[in-house]
């Protein structure tokens, strides 16, 4: 069954167990349309439609039927009209009902109507682009996602543009376009169709990089997902040696993906990072893609959060969807622990980090997309334990304060960008000097010393100019001594493997 046929399916049930409103999130009305139809033609439903442009309409032809009404006055209408086995679709509904409380209460009222008066038989079907559900009708609105093109429809998509051009396409060329079509709309395939077609007057191969360019573009005006340049080199990263072990180890078999799946080694899933502030968890994150060479998506975990039940859900899904879109990649998600803050409390919020949190594991579990998810985190109490469970990512590391040897290696990463390297500097010595100091600590210092030589009349930087500076410096760990501590115990406790 496709995805399309399956929510087909799925929303006949809901009509027939008489939802009262149904919520269709999508992009492409016409597909909404050509479904609300087929569900409509089955047992011969008559379709109502409002949207905010033109008020009531004809479903097929969109001509208005009455002088325009608003959405609260046609509520009104409906709910003293006779309804028997009626479709009311409401367009555009995010718009319409936002601080619209009038509309509100008396969908409500329509609601509560069509779920105790025998009399009365409806489905209210609400379709817009994105999900913003008032929380008053919450409990009445059952909430559909209309999939996007899988790739045995992006093909037809494809082929039916090539046909009407009367022209012909080869199979290498449908299937680089097809897999670089994957995550766009419909209506955005048939845009960049004919953008492709304008260009040159055909529909060849070199579209593919017009398609991903546009991806990004796509992703960027999302606000959801950021595309990070990283110029970070995994040679950048100090330290963390199990960690970068275990990157490496990781990469050879992305990169021979296809053999290792073969030979019986799983697609890795992806990792989770935690510790301490400033030891490299980002750094870290930049660096694998390189070493990678994927394209790296930053999921922005705190503008996920809508006001609107089913809002973040919605982002989430749609931030998923994009990087499968763009995969194979790397998603790294930053302070994942954000998303998930208060699950189980049963305050506010609890509920949607409840539902964010299960829409996440479940999409972890089953994606076979090529996205190589790395969360990292600084608070691993706000987690719920089931994502620090083994099987939900394919290792989970725990980065602690450098220890000496590392912090030697960091002094050197940091001294020798700036062209300020070894032997004049004493490492080891500076290394001694700054225990308890964060990879961000020691890079402060290196930056900040290198600016006073300047001052002083661009004077030779030495060993004993970096000395006065840490001695002046108080390091992360002592200025968050507490903080530190209950990391530390909670990290202890769970028998997290630690990254170094
Ligand atoms: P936070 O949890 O506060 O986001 P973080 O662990 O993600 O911190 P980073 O942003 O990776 O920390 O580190 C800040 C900067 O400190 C890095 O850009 C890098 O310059 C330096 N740094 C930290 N750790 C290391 C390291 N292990 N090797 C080299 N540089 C490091």
């Amino acid at each position: 069954m496709t995805n399309l046929e399956s929510l087909y399916t799925d929303l006949r049930a809901h009509v027939e167990s008489h939802y009262p409103l149904l919520y269709l999130v999508t992009f492409e009305e016409q597909q909404a349309d050509q479904l609300i139809k087929e569900l409509a033609s089955e047992d011969q439903r008559k379709i109502y439609e409002w949207n905010l442009a033109r008020g009531v309409v004809n479903f097929t032809h969109k001509q208005p039927l009455v002088e325009y009404r608003d959405l609260a006055s046609t509520l009104e209408d409906w709910l003293n009209d006779e309804l028997n086995s009626h479709f009311l679709i409401i367009k555009d509904a995010h718009l319409a009902l936002h601080d619209n409380p009038l509309a509100i209460t008396r969908l409500k009222a329509l609601a509560n109507k069509l779920l105790h008066d025998n009399e009365t038989s409806a489905t209210v079907i609400l379709s817009s682009s994105q999900a913003c559900i008032p929380p008053e009708l919450e409990k009445f609105i059952t909430l559909f996602d209309l999939p996007l093109p899988d790739e045995n429809r992006i093909h037809k998509i494809i082929q039916k543009f090539v046909e009407m051009l009367d022209d012909e396409i080869d199979n290498k060329t449908l299937n680089d376009l097809t897999l670089a079509f994957r995550g766009l709309s419909e209506h955005e395939i048939n845009q960049l169709l004919y953008r492709s077609y304008q260009r040159d007057g055909q529909i060849s191969s070199q579209d593919v990089e017009l398609v991903l360019h546009e991806k990004e573009q796509i992703i960027k005006k999302s606000g959801i997902l950021d595309m990070v340049s990283s110029v970070e080199k995994f040679s950048d990263v100090g330290g963390l040696q199990a960690l970068k072990k275990w990157l490496k180890q990781k990469s050879h078999i992305l990169h021979n993906l296809n053999e290792a799946i073969e030979f019986g080694v799983e697609a890795p899933k992806g990792v989770m990072i935690v510790g301490m502030p400033g030891c490299g968890k980002s750094l870290t994150a930049k660096a694998t893609a390189s070493l990678f060479k994927l394209p790296l998506l930053r999921l922005d975990v705190g503008s996920l959060m809508g006001k609107y039940v089913g809002e973040s859900e919605s982002n989430m899904r749609r931030a998923l969807q994009l990087a499968e879109a763009v995969s194979p990649c790397v998603l790294w998600v930053d302070e994942l622990e954000k998303a998930f803050v208060g699950i189980g409390s049963g305050g506010d919020g609890s509920e949607v980090a409840t539902r964010l949190f299960g829409y996440f594991l479940s999409w972890m579990q089953d994606k076979t997309g090529a996205v190589f998810v790395l969360a990292t985190a600084n608070d691993i109490s706000a987690l719920p334990p089931e994502l620090l469970r083994k099987g939900r990512f394919d290792e989970i590391f725990y980065v602690d304060f450098p220890n000496r040897n590392e912090r030697e290696g960091i002094f050197n990463i940091h001294l020798s960008k700036r062209n300020k390297n070894a032997p004049a500097i004493d490492l080891k010595k500076l290394a001694e000097k700054t225990d308890g100091f964060s990879g961000a600590d020691i890079e402060a210092v290196v930056k900040e010393s290198i600016e006073i030589a300047f001052i002083n009349n661009r004077a030779t930087l030495t060993t004993e100019s970096l000395i006065n500076i840490i001695d002046n410096t108080h390091p992360l760990k002592v200025v968050m001594k507490d903080k530190v501590k209950e990391y530390e115990d909670k990290f202890n406790s769970l028998k997290i493997k630690a990254a170094s």
